[in-house]
């Protein structure tokens, strides 16, 4: 089994996300993509929303693929998410199968910031997929060459898209339609996801938790 994990805060998740996990499964014949929200995400330094409803967006937005899976392990672990403990965790519950991480250009680019980085690489190979405005090719420049062996590049259709700059729209007012799933946007709308009405850990005025 050749298993992709694609790790993320999807706050909240996008076509951006949907196409570089679909041109991994392909490029590299991945019998599943596991995507795997973050809990506590150790980059982010702004409060994420509340992990169940960055759990269901992404439930919603891959449900229709057949080698789509999610997985609650960040969100189950306590403290931070690291890439390296979700990695472990992969290898020892299944030694035998081959493990790639997902990410997009500018993720990879910072992969000396993330906690045990040489194991990390060591642990596991990369697929690292263009995303308009982050240059790939800079890779050569940044990492040793051991790491470089352990990175396959991926060119995907560029979609210029940021769970950031979709927050934005949805707190203007600005449509967001055909820039995620249909179904992800219901959501957000019913539970007032990304507006004045959120409150500060984005629990949405009148959500039951
Ligand atoms: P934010 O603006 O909040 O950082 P984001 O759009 O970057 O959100 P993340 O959840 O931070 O989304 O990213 C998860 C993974 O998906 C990372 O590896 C990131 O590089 C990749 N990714 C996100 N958007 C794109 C995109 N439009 N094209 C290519 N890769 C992307
Ligand atoms: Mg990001």
């Amino acid at each position: 089994m050749r298993i992709g994990l694609m790790g993320g805060t999807f706050d909240p998740v996008h076509l951006g996300h949907l196409v570089i996990a679909e041109e991994a499964r392909h490029e590299f014949a991945l019998d599943r993509v596991i995507w795997l929200p973050a809990g506590d995400p150790p980059h982010k330094h702004r409060e994420v929303t509340f992990q169940e409803h960055r759990y269901a967006m992404v439930v919603l937005a891959t449900a229709s693929h057949a080698s789509f899976d999610v997985s609650r392990l960040e969100l189950e672990r306590a403290g931070p998410s690291y890439a390296i403990d979700t990695i472990l965790h992969f290898r020892r519950q299944h030694p035998e199968q081959e493990l790639f991480f997902i990410t997009g250009a500018d993720a990879i680019l910072e992969i000396l910031t993330w906690r045990r980085h040489a194991e990390v690489v060591q642990e596991c190979r990369f697929l690292a997929v263009t995303r308009p405005g982050y240059d790939l090719a800079r890779l050569q420049t940044v990492l040793p060459e051991s790491y470089l062996e352990r990175i396959h590049l991926i060119s995907a259709p560029g979609v210029d898209i940021s769970s950031t700059a979709l927050r934005e729209r949805l707190r203007n007012g600005e449509p967001v339609r055909y820039l995620l799933p249909e179904t992800v946007e219901s959501y957000i709308r019913k539970h007032g996801l990304y507006t004045d009405e959120m409150e500060p850990g984005g629990t949405a005025v009148g959500d039951p938790r």
